[in-house]
């Protein structure tokens, strides 16, 4: 249920879109059990832009906690923590609310869809532990194991559904 679209942001990137999967109720509901299953124990659940919103919403409702919305550069209102990064494809930044919200000495759990070069995953881990949170693990549903994101974020635990 993943739909691959051909260089897309950039040429030589495979895009793996997992569009059709969430939209399937049989598919979400998989995804978010076993997702939910890598991340019990979290006392909160992060969610990276954008589709680990979904995923991380989803799976937080399943444990019975909360999510936090770790948003690219530019979404948030002042004052944010952040963090800049190098993707698959070009650089970007991960911001947090650094008011109304207190996540130090929770243990958070990262979620995301894809796991290419783990830039992204390891910004996300700078910016919650700056903020006092113990990052206990992450999962995501699919990882490009040839971008070997896994070893970037080393020793971080890191669950993924399917692999690539
Ligand atoms: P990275 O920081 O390289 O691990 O990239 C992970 C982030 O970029 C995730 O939030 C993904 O949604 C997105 N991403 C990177 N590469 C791909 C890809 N080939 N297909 C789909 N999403 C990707």
């Amino acid at each position: 249920m993943t739909r691959e679209v051909a260089d897309f942001p950039e040429p030589g990137v495979q895009f793996k879109d997992l569009t059709p999967l969430l939209a399937d109720a049989a598919g979400l509901c998989a995804v978010t059990d076993a997702l939910a299953a890598s991340a019990a124990g979290a006392d909160l659940v992060a969610g990276l832009d954008a589709r680990g919103f979904l995923l991380g919403a989803a799976v937080a409702t399943r444990l019975g906690i909360g999510v936090l919305a770790v948003r690219k550069g530019g979404k948030l209102p002042p004052p944010v923590h952040s963090a800049t990064y190098q993707l698959e494809y070009g650089t970007a930044t991960l911001e947090i609310p650094a008011e109304g919200i207190d996540i130090a000495g929770r243990d958070v759990v990262i979620i995301d869809d894809v796991l290419a070069t783990g830039g992204t995953l390891g910004a996300a881990v700078k910016l919650l532990t700056a903020s006092g949170a113990r990052v206990t693990g992450a999962a995501v549903v699919l990882e490009l194991t040839e971008l070997r994101g896994r070893g970037a974020v080393a020793p971080l635990p890191v669950s993924s559904l399917h692999t690539v």
